[in-house]
């Protein structure tokens, strides 16, 4: 059986302070906080979640904030860098945006396309790529006007503690296409036009440490209910241990980790942020799943601010 990913479904990495977090997604990037709930395996902690104007795969970008918690150490069996995409000819608004706000950044080159790499509060490795490929967000905040505003994931770089098995399975599990090498990366594509490129770094890298300033998971789409049973199917015909399917509220889940350490999971497609908000109320308020409903009150005391604001230099 041979299956095919459309790319990314979300990417999830572990944060410090949530308001920090807020401010630098929402407030610098212009992204729409697409969903403020709780870590439903640890209640006491948020689980944010960024995205586009419609919140649709591909551009989910979530964390756990724990203002807390250890500082980690990026490394193999991660996801090194979080790509944003951006439409064509916006990089030089973002390269000013990013100046404004005292974001140092670097620009790099690979595979003939031109990046804005830098780093999140916390230590998390992002970069900006324009492409045209992928629609507009539909969406803008402050100064982000919807004609330079993040579409979404360009893709990602993996980090992996093994480059060639985590090859094996992008290509053999997961059914992307091998497309080419630039000196240090291999690049694979899945059919769809975000979340699209995903690079594997091939020389070797510490071990990540996971913790703040860390990835934890990358998860990739399955179109529909019965396409996640079949990939459940296919993990395991493959050899991974995976998990049983998770509800996640938002999609189903399940988990494996692939040869190179980093922790794959695949998320459906549907039933998406609409399941219990509006469109229009997409984030505003602390959602919870049913099951924690009971506790509210008790959850919402232990959590921090995380509220989406213009920060002043944008006012
Ligand atoms: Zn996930």
């Amino acid at each position: 059986m041979t299956m095919q990913t459309d790319g990314i479904h979300h990417i999830t990495a572990i944060v410090g302070n949530p308001q920090e977090n807020v401010d630098f997604y929402a407030g610098i990037l212009g992204l729409r906080l697409v969903k403020k709930t709780v870590n439903f395996d640890d209640p006491g902690t948020y689980h944010l979640y960024f995205g586009d104007g419609g919140g649709k795969p591909g551009t989910i970008m979530t964390f756990f904030p724990w203002p807390d918690a250890y500082r980690g150490r990026v490394g193999s069996g991660q996801v090194g860098t979080t790509t944003f995409v951006v439409p064509e000819k916006a990089l030089p608004f973002w390269e000013e945006r990013l100046l404004k706000y005292n974001v140092e950044y670097k620009k790099t080159i690979r595979f003939q396309e031109e990046y804005l790499e830098f780093l999140d509060p916390h230590g998390l490795q992002l970069e900006i790529v324009a492409r045209n490929e992928g629609e507009d967000s539909g969406w803008s905040f402050g100064e982000v006007t919807p004609e330079h505003a993040i579409k979404g994931f360009g893709g990602a770089v993996l980090l992996s503690a093994s480059p060639h098995q985590t090859s094996k399975v992008l290509t053999q599990v997961m059914g992307l296409k091998e497309i080419g090498q630039d000196g240090d990366y291999l690049r694979f594509q899945a059919n769809s036009d975000l979340g699209n490129l995903i690079d594997i770094k091939l020389s070797p890298e510490v071990r990540g440490v996971s913790g703040v300033g860390t990835v934890h998971h990358i998860a990739w789409r399955a179109k529909s209910y019965e396409d996640h049973e079949k990939w459940q199917e296919h993990v395991k015909v493959n050899d991974f241990p995976v998990t049983e399917i998770i509800d996640r509220q938002y999609f189903n889940a399940i988990y494996f980790r692939e040869e190179g350490q980093i922790l794959f999971e695949i998320a459906t497609d549907p039933p998406g942020f609409t399941r219990d908000e509006t469109e229009d109320e997409l984030g505003k308020s602390l959602l919870l799943p049913p099951w924690l409903e009971p506790h509210r009150e008790q959850i919402q005391s232990h959590l921090l601010p995380a509220e989406v604001r213009i920060l002043e230099e944008d006012k």
